[in-house]
């Protein structure tokens, strides 16, 4: 495989983990200054968890307080009217949240979609 990205670094362990061997080839010998992620949406998180990474992934995260902090700032300002008005005016809906709401909301996904998924017999390989 070409490329060391993100795509290609977890294709690659998901190759591995299936017993494929797998060469990754990266033309950067080092890695770049700037992170290429620094936030892990939802179904990044799923693909973590499903690797069994979840939980390192966590632990090497922001500090919940820092966490706790932004997501605090974050939801007054998306009180503020004129952000508000804004938001609105692009067809979407702001509401704030806290780390804690986003993981009851998370766990509530999980706890509705895998039956379905379980139902339909899909099964990754
Ligand atoms: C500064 C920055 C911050 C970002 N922050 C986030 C974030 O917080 N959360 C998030 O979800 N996304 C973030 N992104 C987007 C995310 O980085 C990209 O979606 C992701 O990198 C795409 O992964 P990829 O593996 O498809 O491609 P790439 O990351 O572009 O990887 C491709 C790799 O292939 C290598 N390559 C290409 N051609 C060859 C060749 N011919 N021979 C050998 N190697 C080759 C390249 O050197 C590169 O390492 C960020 C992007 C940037 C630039």
């Amino acid at each position: 495989m070409v490329g060391a990205g993100p795509i290609g670094l977890v294709l690659a362990i998901d190759l591995a983990r299936c017993g494929v061997s797998v060469q990754l080839i990266e033309r950067n010998a080092t890695c770049r200054q700037l992170p290429k992620m620094e936030r892990c949406n939802a179904r990044t998180m799923e693909m973590f968890r499903r690797m069994g990474l979840v939980e390192r992934a966590r632990a090497a995260s922001t500090p919940p307080t820092t966490v706790a902090a932004l997501s605090a700032e974050m939801a007054a300002i998306l009180k503020l009217p004129d952000v508000r008005e804004r938001i609105v005016l692009l067809g979407m809906d702001p509401r704030g949240s806290t780390p804690a709401g986003l993981a009851e909301l998370d766990e509530g996904e999980l706890k509705r979609w895998q039956p379905i998924v379980a139902a339909s017999g899909f099964k990754v390989e």
